[in-house]
């Protein structure tokens, strides 16, 4: 196997305590995919990430180098490119693998150029293959799958939700070591946040249930609702294009083609039409259930199951009936 099989390096995001779900997912995925002699590193840069180190090494990691430093956190492409890059280079890792996330989508191909590296965005799918590892990606808007082979010695590989599985934890876990490099600022980042999130919500790349409204909520209002059925439903509030357009709901919550690609257990989709350019960004969901009042919407046709009505009787009974429930 080119290269791949000796090392597979997760590049983990371990912000303000818990490991996401995605980098547990990566593990798992690289612990299936590692060769028997190889082994599987979790690199974790940022800041406050202590609780996350032991997880992260209890659930496939045969090692956790990690890095906490102010220059790293929030996410700054030239420092953490000034140290991952002398760091992966002196490795010979085989595969390095991050969340399709807006951080990976930034960082692999940064990395890829720099380390004269393939680089495969948005994979479904990583399988080892008799001549290296296969990638599976979408193409054509989410309308056929591709699989690739990438020729280079190093491969570096964004990969969405729920193509792994979080392995238990196992003890003793893989060992901790601090990674000695002292990342530059070299620039200075000015920060705004917007909050986009409700307190409790996960980001949208990670959600378990996703609430999705389109253009026939009509305005902001109607958005306030999904967001009681996600705070109901344990989910986050995600959006067709329009309402992203005319300001009803932040960019943050664009799912689709241009937006963000979601892979919920649960998608709740309302009053959006199904567009391709919106369902390359669900269709690996879960269960889907479409909410529309026009019963020849093509969303029914990628639903599992269909409410025909008007958001504004079906929203309410279902939040009610939840509510008895919770
Ligand atoms: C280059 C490009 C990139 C794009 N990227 C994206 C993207 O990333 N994501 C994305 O979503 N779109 C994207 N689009 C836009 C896409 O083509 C569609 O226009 C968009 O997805 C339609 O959004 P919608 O389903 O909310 O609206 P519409 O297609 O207008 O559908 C609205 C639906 O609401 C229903 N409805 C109306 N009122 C009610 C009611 N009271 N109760 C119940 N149902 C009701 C209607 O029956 C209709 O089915 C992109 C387009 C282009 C050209």
């Amino acid at each position: 196997m080119a290269g791949g099989g000796r090392e597979i390096i997760v590049l983990a995001v371990g912000e303000g305590g818990d490991p996401t779900v995605l980098t547990l997912e990566l593990l798992g995925l690289a612990r299936g995919l590692v060769s028997e002699q190889g082994m599987v590193t979790a690199v974790v840069l940022g800041s406050h990430f202590e609780g996350a180190l032991d997880e992260i090494a209890s659930r496939g990691a045969d090692r956790v180098i990690y890095l906490e430093h102010p220059s790293l956190a929030p996410y700054n492409p030239e420092a953490w490119q000034a140290v991952l890059e002398p760091y992966l280079e002196e490795q010979g890792a085989g595969l390095i693998l991050a969340g399709h996330t807006c951080l990976g989508q930034d960082l692999l191909p940064r990395l890829a150029f720099s380390l004269e590296a393939g680089v495969v965005t948005d994979c479904v799918g990583i399988r080892a293959g008799e001549d290296g590892f296969l990638f599976t990606k979408p193409v054509y808007g989410g309308n056929a799958l591709a699989t690739m082979r990438v020729t280079t010695p190093l491969t570096l590989a964004t990969v969405r939700s729920r193509v792994g599985e979080v392995l238990p934890p196992s003890s003793p876990g893989g060992e901790l070591v601090p990674l000695p490099a002292d990342p530059p600022a070299v620039t200075r980042m000015v920060v705004r946040e917007r909050r986009s999130l409700e307190a409790g919500e996960c980001p949208l790349e990670e959600a378990r249930v996703v609430v999705s409204g389109g253009r026939g909520m009509g305005g902001r209002e109607g958005f306030e609702m999904l967001r009681e059925l996600a705070r109901l439903l344990g989910g986050t509030v995600g959006a067709s294009r329009p309402p992203v357009d005319s300001g009803w709901a932040p960019a943050t919550c664009q799912v689709g083609i241009t937006g963000k690609v979601v892979a919920p257990e649960l998608y709740i989709a309302v009053a959006i039409s199904g567009s391709s350019q919106h369902l390359s960004g669900m269709c690996d969901s879960g269960k889907v259930v479409a909410i529309n009042k026009d019963p020849e919407a093509y969303i029914f046709k990628v639903s599992d199951y269909g409410v025909v009505g008007d958001w504004k009787e079906v929203l309410p009974a279902f939040i009610s009936r939840l509510r008895e429930l919770v």
